[in-house]
Parts: structure tokens; sequence; C-alpha cells
């Protein structure tokens, strides 16, 4: 069993830190990675999120509409997944899936661009994201994720991991609370800690370490939860946390070409 976990970054947004942690440090200038992964397990291409659209490296304003007054991105056509994929000698039609966390802007701006691929998405968060009851429509963007693709919906609730490969390799967790849909991922590796991939169900390590729910949040009583499952993962399992838009921790990490086995 060979598996390989490469990071990647589809530029940043800037922002405010309260936005990030509820509450907290209001109106704070706060400036954080868009990061995006591909497991690579027994031959099988996997991405997890896919970072912003192309068009957003174009034209940010146009694509993602006045949504940019809060969460401004700077990304420039070399950060689209499809491009930093071929400099890994990755094309699209070689991705077999594309495991998305939720459907926010700044993950599934590369939905529909891998021919071949499954799309592992949560049921509840695809009924979230084209309801009439969803508060955070300005955070779908509705051209990016309304395609007629080969779509995986899972229905597993909180606490029931997927296990994608049936060998523990790639597990998927159900993480609600950020959006009612969000799941994240547990990728086993031979040479370094395991790796939680939390996504947006915890933006930083100072959201895990101080129990402050994501600032923009579906329902922060799911989200605490979740963040008491994974501390569980972090104490009893020696899993190492990879938090979604941490700045900070995210400098430590290696980047792709580079990668962790
Ligand atoms: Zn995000």
């Amino acid at each position: 069993m060979s598996t390989k976990l490469y990071f990647f970054e589809c530029g940043t947004l800037k922002s405010q830190k309260h936005l990030f942690t509820l509450n907290k440090d209001v109106g704070k200038p706060f400036e954080v990675p868009v990061p995006f992964f591909l497991i690579q397990h027994n031959g099988k291409n996997i991405l997890f999120d896919t970072g912003n659209a192309l068009e957003v490296s174009q034209d940010a304003q146009k694509h993602w509409g006045d949504v940019i007054s809060v969460y401004y991105p700077v990304m420039d056509e070399k950060q689209y997944v499809v491009n930093q994929l071929q400099e890994l000698g990755i094309k699209p039609e070689n991705i077999d899936y594309v495991i998305l966390s939720h459907l926010h802007l700044d993950h599934a701006g590369g939905v529909g661009c891998f021919p071949n691929a499954k799309y592992i998405v949560h049921k509840k968060e695809r009924e979230w994201a084209f309801s009439l009851e969803c508060t955070q429509k300005t955070a779908y963007i509705t051209k990016d994720i309304d395609k007629n693709i080969d779509w995986l919906e899972l229905e597993n609730e909180f606490e029931e991991e997927y296990d994608l490969f049936d060998d523990g390799a790639v597990q998927i967790y159900p993480t609600f609370g950020h959006t009612p849909g969000h799941i994240s991922v547990l990728v086993q590796l031979q040479n370094s800690k395991s790796m939680f991939l939390t996504s947006d169900s915890c933006y930083t390590d100072e959201n895990l370490n101080d129990n402050i729910p994501p600032g923009l949040v579906w329902d922060a009583e799911a989200s605490i939860k979740t963040m008491n499952l994974i501390r569980k993962l972090q104490d009893e399992k020696n899993v190492e946390i990879i938090a979604g838009h941490d700045p900070f921790a995210w400098k430590r990490f290696k980047k792709a070409p580079q990668y962790y086995s």
C-alpha cells in the first residue's frame, strides 16, 4: 500500500479575523491561504477540495460578486487547480475522485473540470447549497456547482466514517457546523503521522485550541461537537490536524511538488 499527500495553495483571501474566529479580533485584517490537496493511493488520484475557479484569477468581481468586499481573492492563473496539477504531470482526466469538504466558493471552483472523476459530497451539503433556506447564498457560486457530473452523495451521520477504499487509507468524516453537510478527510500515511484535513470545520489552530467556532457558522453547537471530535483524533489517535485556512500553520507544511508519504 502506498499513499502520498500533496499540499497546494490556490492563492489567498484578504479578509478580517472575526470572520474566522467568531466574535474575536473584530475588524482585524487577516489574510489566509486557500488550500487544496492531492492524495495518491494505489494508483488512484483523489483531490480534496479544488480551490477557486479559474475565472477568479481573471475577474473576481464578475465571478464572485460583492462577496469580494469581505473575502478578497488574490490568485493568479498558474494557481488554478488544473494548472498546478499539470505541473506535476497530472491531466484532468487522470483524477478519479474529487472529495468536496463543502461547496463554498473557495473549495468548489474546480467542480466539473475533471471528466472522469466521481464528485463526493455530503447529501445535506448539496441540498443546503440549493435550498431557499440557505443563509450563506453569497458563499455559493451556483455557476461553479450546478453541473451535470458524476456526483456521489454521502448520507452518513456524525461519528460514522466513510472508508473510501475499505482499507483505512482515506476516511471521510462528517464534520457538520460550518455548513450542514461539511466533511473532512483522514489520510493514513506510512512515514508520517496520519493527517486530518479539516477544511473549514476548523479554520485555524486557534479555533481548535480555544474552542472558537468558525466566524461563518451554520450551527455553532454542531461546530463545537465537531471540534471535540477533532481533538479526540489529535489526542487519542495521534493524528496531525491540518486546519483549513491557518496562515501560520500553513507555512510549516511541505508544498507540492514535495509530499508526505
Ligand atoms: Zn474556505
